[in-house]
């Protein structure tokens, strides 16, 4: 069982979890009309941070801005959820890495099939930091699920509703003994796993399905962009085929709940000839020294929260930041 923290932020307010429910009848729970991001909170030096916490943020209001949720962006800066960060964390004591997922939940009730002009509750929570799939030999399925296209469930939007597709797909997988599975799009071409973005490298070469593949943007995707700069690995982006996934010297996915997971096996193929490829290794390092601080070209990428080692006055500190400063 995920340990899930004892706090959450609710309503503008810091409730206990079990307080922070949404209504039957609410938008978000009849058609899964809310929005979400998922992102890391980390110690780096010491000290509590969140990574890339801006970025989630920006992939919030968009994913609003897709479908059409307008009462986040008036309501909302990323300072006042930055300030609200730092007070569910204190007042969790996280001293781990753990993961926050934030939601937009439309939570006016019975207003029908539509998105515009409707109230919105900002929720979030902490959770333990478990990786969904194996780090090292994940085996995969290509899912007898198609991806959602962007014509029907924008999939660069991250809306609860269509996680439906995800769950479908994984649980496929699950059941053929599988850890997760490989979305393809209509056309058949390689998507994305359920909660994560996928790397190959061939030839020395990484590859990932490209921004119009039907994948989720993913912020992990985005990084590894610039870790491949850093590291002069060439990298694509283009349309991916299944059969390319089989030949591949490697295969990689990355996401926050996926980390940068070695896939050794997909559809009964075993993937490469080692269980972590010499490039998924060299990535995977970078990533550990940017999320221990140790890249200070990295730190403009860490929203850091507190020393770990609280003091009781912090949480007096919490009480101070008022979280009236929410709204802008
Ligand atoms: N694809 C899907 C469908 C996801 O749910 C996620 C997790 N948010 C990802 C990719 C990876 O995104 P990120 O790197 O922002 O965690």
């Amino acid at each position: 069982m995920t340990r899930v923290y004892q706090k959450a932020f609710f309503k503008n307010k810091i409730v206990p979890i079990a307080e922070a429910t949404l209504n039957v009848a609410s938008s978000a729970v009849l058609y899964g009309l809310s929005v979400c991001t998922v992102f890391p909170i980390l110690i780096a030096g010491g000290s509590v941070a969140a990574f890339r916490l801006r970025d989630h943020f920006q992939r919030l209001v968009n994913s609003a801005q897709i479908i059409g949720i307008d009462s986040l962006e008036p309501t909302w800066t990323y300072e006042a959820l930055q300030q609200a960060v730092r007070a569910l964390a204190q007042e969790n004591s996280v001293a781990e890495m753990a993961f926050v997922r934030v939601g937009v939940h439309a939570d006016e009730l019975v207003p029908g099939t539509r998105s515009r002009g409707l109230a919105t509750t900002l929720s979030m929570f902490v959770y333990e930091a478990t990786p969904i799939v194996p780090q090292n030999g994940a085996r995969l399925k290509t899912s007898v699920w198609r991806r959602i296209p962007d014509y029907a469930i924008p999939s660069r939007a991250k809306v609860n509703g269509a996680y439906v597709n995800s769950v479908l797909a994984r649980q496929d997988a699950l059941d053929c003994g599988y850890d997760d599975c490989i979305f393809l799009d209509a056309g058949g071409h390689v998507c994305e796993l359920s909660a994560g973005n996928i790397f190959i490298v061939r030839d020395g070469t990484l590859i990932t399905p490209d921004a119009a593949s039907d994948v989720l943007e993913g912020i992990n995707r985005r990084t590894i962009f610039e870790f491949a700069c850093d590291l002069s690995i060439p990298l694509v982006e283009r349309r991916v085929d299944l059969t390319e996934l089989y030949i591949a010297d490697e295969v990689f996915t990355c996401g926050t709940s996926t980390f940068i997971s070695a896939v050794k096996e997909i559809d009964g193929r075993t993937i490469g000839r080692s269980l972590v490829g010499p490039i998924t290794q060299r990535i995977r390092e970078k990533q550990e020294r940017v999320f221990r601080g140790d890249e200070p070209s990295y730190l403009k990428y860490l929203t850091f929260l507190y020393k770990r080692a609280m003091d009781c006055g912090q949480h007096e500190e919490v009480e101070a930041i008022g979280l009236s400063a929410t709204r802008r």
